[in-house]
């Protein structure tokens, strides 16, 4: 990759918190993705936890780690992720973005849990800055992905967008052992999304996704969906598109994870 290419986007699937902690296919999946990248300048991670009335960037120079969940065990809660924030590249970002109306947040939050779970594994030297840009709960899919669109240019600049959710994730119908035979409307949807991402075709992604009964099981609130549409706003004509991890856990936790960028 030449040194003016574009960073790549990406999306991960994250699910249980517990993958924080785990060592499995999907988390050396994480740890050779981080590796095969070029190092970003920073990292935006769009994470399901953060929703928010207004569009929020984190300021702070040495943002916190959130224990954003419960019932989980202690060691759980004695990790740290220590990467350092960047004021900086916070103000690149709300100038970058001008049309995204996005405000600093310099105190309020940090990074949580659908942050660094993945980033522990992709940089475990957390010496990459991490800052977090939340998702507006009062807006539509669409603006999401608008959004995205508006991040786009921060892909020139170095830095590496990361939305963090889950294509499928519905907790109310979950099974707690992890591999645990995944729902067949669960499969649909995930296959149904996978075959527009391959595709680059995202309209349907943002305008009436949930059009079916698979769909509206997969997405029963749209939180973990929504990091999705930032990484596709960000994607742009010349991006190739790769799956860099596959699977349902849990029945109903799509991990799908994947990457837009140059070959
Ligand atoms: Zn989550």
């Amino acid at each position: 990759m030449p040194a003016s290419a574009p960073m790549p986007v990406l999306f991960l699937g994250h699910g249980s918190p517990m993958n924080a902690l785990a060592d499995n296919a999907y988390t050396h999946r994480l740890r050779a993705l981080g590796q095969r990248l070029p190092k970003p300048r920073g990292i935006l991670c769009i994470s399901a936890h953060w929703v928010t009335d207004g569009t929020f960037v984190t300021r702070m120079a040495k943002p916190k780690t959130i224990h954003d969940f419960s019932g989980f065990p202690p060691e759980l809660f004695a990790v740290q992720y220590p990467a350092p924030g960047s004021p900086e590249i916070a103000d690149l970002i709300c100038a970058t973005a001008s049309d995204a109306a996005i405000q600093a947040d310099e105190k309020t939050w940090g990074l949580d849990h659908g942050t660094w779970s993945v980033l522990r594994h992709m940089y475990p030297d957390a010496d990459v800055p991490v800052l977090q840009l939340s998702i507006d709960g009062t807006r539509p899919d669409q603006d999401h992905f608008k959004i995205g669109q508006a991040l786009k240019p921060l892909r020139d600049q170095g830095i590496l967008i990361v939305g963090s959710g889950n294509i499928v994730h519905n907790l109310r119908l979950i099974d707690w052992n992890a591999a645990a035979p995944a729902f067949p409307w669960a499969i649909e949807f995930d296959a149904w999304v996978a075959a527009r991402l391959a595709n680059k075709d995202f309209k349907p992604l943002y305008h009436k996704v949930l059009h079916s009964d698979a769909a509206r099981l997969s997405i029963p609130t749209p939180e973990h969906y929504r990091p999705l549409l930032y990484t596709l706003g960000a994607v742009d004509a010349e991006d190739t598109f790769s799956v860099e991890y596959e699977g349902i856990e849990h029945a109903s936790i799509s991990m799908r994870c994947i990457r837009y960028g140059r070959a």
